[in-house]
């Protein structure tokens, strides 16, 4: 941490177009794209590039072709590979049009790649283009005019000369390629209500002007990172990465700091799940969040059709306590990567205090891009009654309930992520010593504190014995702590409510004949809970209808497989299931009858560890999906686009109507919905006949 410190100190702050107070700076791990990491020899030293525009392929493209066409002459002339010019080049490039810079960009990156010689060898055969034929001299042309104007225009204006009067290059020669920034369409605030940037209002309980200068930050926000194309996003989803990476044990202490959490569970269903989200991101978002093209129907003939995946705006997200780190950034980064400001609000129970934040900050991320804001319930509803474009949550059912329902009142799009009670169902023929491994863990794993726990097991009767003898063996070896090294099974309970929920479902259950096989020294008080079997359990106990959300795992036998689906579909959540057996078949096919969001086979849990995946319930585990492009898209507005030709024809459906008109039309939806060649036939005929009759009453009405 110190040495990272040390180097963000010792960094130079540039202000690049865009209101992005990018770093430029030598080995500093923030949003940079790494010189370092790419197999390209010129680069002198360790140096690491921060540039909004180019990749590191890029820029070493751009670095090999300098020294190609400007291979540098003593000390007058400084050679290309030591020059600063990463801020230059991006300030010219914010001057190019989307597609000339994708292009440059494509033909950067593939200079980038190759060897030397092709380098030499292209630039050589652009300088040849008058000996081939337009179709190829002209692009080669290009090639030779864009790449050398753009190698002379960052030399000659923006080098320093190195007699030590402070000149630029172009003093010197005379000639100023001056690059002046371009107007930008920013959104514009009247004189007195611009919040400024450096000035943050009071993130902790906010009041109600706080919030709304909150909401105004993530408005420049919004433009900051609407402004961004995806892949310049992804530098700093790439960063974040590398932080929260090499700074995962300091994170983790935090981390268990506020939830008293087991380290493993901490490493594995946080820090580790994260990562692997952000990996997602990388490969995934940009295709994602494409444009994507559908088909047109025939009767739209001549058009194109489109969806453009595009920002919502600013996106509220309320979290939970039970994944505090992971609950904030994998909604914050989706929400980031597709395009929107976000403002993110986590529990009063375990805030991590100034970890987001610095963690972000670290990754380059401006602090109105995301911004942290603290409280209870009470901040939560402020924040939603100042109309966020989304609402992102993630927690109880009471209060999805109570959300939705402020939600409604001013038509804001929810998605609501709840809680569950899953059933774990296993056949005779499934594999004993794995399958009670497996429920030992999804019961127990964050000490039974995750929407996705085991609180139902089933287990078919003819093994039933054999599966709660190995159960009850194993749960009595586990180990229980706040460890800092790894080795405990299972933390503590996070909150003090959640352990009086535990003792209530508990004590109903015992009372009403409940067995408990494992965990009867618990006193009812210590947020320490053992790991709790029960035994002879009924379905009208709270214990097996009601979220526990503790280390308490109840187990049931059934007989046949219509009978255990009825029982698990018995419930008023639907989050996740699995199902285990030796017999793919079935086990797929009880899966497609389970009524939740989820579904595992011969495993737990490990659907929301693929996020490829969708992830989200049914019933009253919520409303939508999230993870996977799905969840790209949930933070997105899918814009439906139609692109028709600016033409003089005037379309069927619209006026003047006729008699005539109607009749054709008629005809035509035969031709179209009817099957056979005479239909065809009668479309093609009709359509024509439509056609002409439509353009012509079309351009003069008095026709009809
Ligand atoms: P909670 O509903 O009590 O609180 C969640 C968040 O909502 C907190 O940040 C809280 O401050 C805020 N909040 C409370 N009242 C509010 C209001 N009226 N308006 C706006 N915000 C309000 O939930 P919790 O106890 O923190 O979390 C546990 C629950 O979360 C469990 O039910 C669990 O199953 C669920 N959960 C679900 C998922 C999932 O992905 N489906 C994941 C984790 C946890």
């Amino acid at each position: 941490m110190e040495t990272i410190v040390n180097k963000l100190d010792s960094a130079t702050h540039v202000k690049v177009p865009g209101n992005l107070d990018m770093q430029y700076c030598e080995n500093h791990p923030g949003p940079s794209t790494m010189i370092a990491k790419v197999p390209y020899p010129l680069a002198q030293g360790k140096r690491e590039f921060i540039s909004k525009h180019l990749s590191s392929l890029a820029i070493g493209g751009v670095m090999r072709i300098g020294e190609v066409l400007l291979p540098g002459e003593g000390e007058k002339f400084p050679a290309f590979k030591n020059t600063d010019f990463i801020k230059h080049i991006d300030r010219m490039l914010d001057f190019m049009e989307k597609e000339d810079l994708d292009g440059l960009k494509i033909l950067l990156t593939f200079l980038g790649i190759m060897p030397n010689f092709v380098t030499l060898f292209i630039l050589w055969l652009s300088e040849k283009d008058q000996s081939f034929p337009t179709l190829l001299g002209a692009p080669l042309r290009m090639i030779s005019i864009g790449l050398k104007g753009m190698i002379f225009t960052l030399y000659y204006s923006n080098i320093e000369d190195t007699e030590g009067k402070g000149e630029k290059i172009h003093h010197n020669i005379g000639y100023n390629a001056k690059i002046v920034k371009k107007e930008q369409n920013l959104p514009k605030f009247p004189e007195t209500v611009v919040p400024s940037l450096n000035q943050l209002p009071n993130l902790v309980n906010p009041n109600v002007e706080d919030i709304a200068h909150i909401y105004l930050r993530a408005k420049q926000g919004e433009a900051d990172i609407g402004r961004m194309s995806i892949t310049q996003r992804l530098t700093y989803i790439a960063a974040l990465k590398r932080v929260i990476l090499n700074r995962r044990e300091e994170i983790i202490d935090i981390i268990q700091r506020d939830t008293k959490k087991a380290r493993t569970d901490a490493l594995v269903s946080e820090i580790f799940s994260i990562l692997d989200h952000l990996d997602f991101l990388l490969k995934a978002a940009r295709k994602g969040l494409s444009d994507i093209h559908v088909k047109t129907p025939v009767a739209l003939m001549g058009k194109k059709s489109r969806v453009f995946v595009e920002p919502m705006g600013t996106i509220l997200v309320i979290s939970p306590w039970n994944y505090p780190f992971y609950q904030a950034i994998v909604p914050i980064t989706t929400s980031f990567v597709a395009g929107n400001a976000t403002i993110y609000k986590p529990s009063e129970y375990t805030p991590l205090t100034g970890l987001v934040e610095q963690i972000l900050d670290e990754s380059g991320f401006n602090n109105y891009w995301v911004q942290v804001v603290y409280g209870d319930g009470k901040v939560g509803q402020n924040l939603i009654a100042a109309h966020p474009d989304k609402i992102f949550f993630t927690g109880s059912v009471a209060t999805g309930q109570k959300i939705m329902s402020m939600a409604s009142q001013q038509l804001i799009p929810v998605e609501l992520e709840l809680g569950g009670k899953d059933p774990m169902i296993v056949f005779e023929d499934a594999n004993i010593e794995r399958a009670v491994s497996g429920a030992l863990w999804g019961g127990m794993t964050n000490t039974g504190q995750s929407c996705t726990a085991i609180e139902r097991l089933y287990v078919h009767s003819s093994i039933y014995e054999k599966f709660r003898e190995l159960l009850i063996f194993k749960a009595r070896q586990l180990t229980q702590g706040q460890d800092l090294e790894g080795d405990s099974d299972m933390g503590l309970m996070t909150t003090e409510m959640q352990v009086a929920v535990v003792k209530k479902h508990l004590d109903e259950a015992k009372q009403l004949g409940a067995r408990v096989e494992v965990g009867l020294d618990w006193d009812g008080l210590n947020a320490k809970i053992p790991p709790i079997i029960l035994d002879n359990v009924s379905d009208n106990m709270a214990i097996w209808r009601e979220e526990t959300f503790g280390p308490v795992l109840p187990l049931m036998p059934f007989d046949d497989e219509a009978e255990v689906i009825h029982l698990a579909n018995d419930s008023e959540y639907g989050l996740s299931a699995s199902v285990w057996s030796g017999d793919t078949e079935r086990a797929i096919r009880v899966a497609r009858q389970l009524k939740t969001g989820n579904v595992s086979i011969n495993n737990v849990m490990v659907t929301e560890g693929n996020h490829y995946l969708p992830f989200g319930g049914v019933k009253k585990s919520g409303i939508g999906r999230y993870k996977g492009v799905w969840g790209l898209h949930a933070f997105s507005n899918l814009k439906s686009v139609v692109i028709d030709a600016n033409s003089p024809k005037i379309e069927a459906n619209w006026y003047p109507y006729s008699k005539t008109k109607y009749q054709l039309f008629s005809k035509l939806l035969d031709g179209l919905y009817k099957s056979g060649p005479k239909a065809l036939l009668g479309f093609v005929v009709n359509g024509l006949k439509l056609e002409m009759y439509s353009n012509k009453v079309g351009k003069d009405f008095t026709k009809r």
